[in-house]
């Protein structure tokens, strides 16, 4: 492309709030095979709430909520929002808890009055032994939902299983559309559980899931994809993103997102309506159209 075509394409790409930092990325866009995006505050809002509260016999749902509320306080993660904002709502009283550890990727836990509190995902669970069968079908349903299912431990005892729900930001399903039209493989990268993912992966037409990934982990997730289908475009919005967008043969950050993650990329979308993506993209076939 001569540099007046790629000016005249990230100007009009500017005009529709994305921000090309370098014009190159514009050409590298044009030959994405696959469009991976993150799950939570990309695909969805990132503002998760509580949506369903089980407990097992013997334990008093408001009393493990309180109890998992006041060490989710000390967490930032948008999951532990929803959970703090359900006891707010039941006007429980929170309670200043002890030796707060937060596991990326996992869950959190805690002392509080002498006891022991555990809660996240069903891989932390199992890492620190606990036996959640009695929870397994319910667990099972709640993600076949769409919801993410966690669990709470008390003093080493499965207490409950929490769900909650992230709804999937209004220019979603038509950005996945365009992006189709386009002739591009969409995926989803996320820590989620797998089956949760799944069933939103099958609401929105994604073609492939990378489910139950580590923070760490996202790297390599997109090594995969680039495997199968050809150079990878990566859409974050996180501080765990920053890795992908750097990985990534061309990386699309969110404006509303974590600073780090907006420094790793190479083309930032000024609002976090994902009908940016495919408008980038076409922005990019229609400059670079006469060439090659
Ligand atoms: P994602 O951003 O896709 O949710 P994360 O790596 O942040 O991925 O988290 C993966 C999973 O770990 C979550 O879906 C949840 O099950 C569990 N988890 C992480 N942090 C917490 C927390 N503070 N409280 C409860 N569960 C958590
Ligand atoms: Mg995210």
């Amino acid at each position: 492309a001569t540099p007046t075509s790629i000016m005249v394409g990230t100007g009009r790409a500017a005009e529709l709030g994305v921000l090309f930092r370098k014009g190159q990325a514009l050409q590298t866009l044009r030959n994405a095979g696959v469009i991976a995006l993150d799950k939570t505050g990309t695909l969805t809002r990132g503002r998760p709430e509580l949506t369903d509260l089980q407990v097992v016999a013997g334990f008093d749902e408001n009393e493990v909520l309180a109890l998992v509320a006041s060490v989710e306080q000390h967490s930032e993660h948008p999951i532990a929002e929803a959970i703090v904002a359900a006891a707010t709502e039941r006007t429980l009283s929170l309670f200043e808890p002890h030796n707060v550890k937060a596991y990326p990727g996992l869950g959190v836990s805690a002392t509080l009055d002498g006891r022991k509190i555990e809660v996240g995902a069903d891989r932390y669970m199992k890492q620190l032994g606990h036996e959640l069968d009695a929870l397994a079908e319910t667990a099972e349903q709640l993600a076949l939902e769409g919801k993410s299912p966690l669990y709470a431990a008390i003093d080493g005892k499965l207490a409950a299983i929490i769900a909650v729900a992230d709804p999937i930001k209004e220019g979603t399903p038509a950005a996945i559309e365009a992006l189709h039209e386009l002739g591009l493989k969409v995926a989803m990268i996320t820590g989620d559980n797998r089956h949760t993912a799944s069933a939103i992966a099958r609401r929105l037409w994604i073609d492939e899931v990378e489910a139950e990934v580590m923070p760490d982990g996202k790297v390599a997730a997109l090594k995969r994809l680039r495997e199968q289908h050809g150079p990878v475009a990566f859409v974050g919005d996180g501080i765990n993103d920053a890795p992908a967008l750097a990985e990534a043969d061309v990386g699309l950050a969110i404006g509303t997102g974590t600073d780090i993650a907006i420094e790793a990329a190479e083309v930032v979308l000024m609002s976090g309506d994902l009908r940016a993506v495919p408008n980038a993209l076409a922005i990019s076939h229609a400059t670079l159209r006469n060439i090659r």
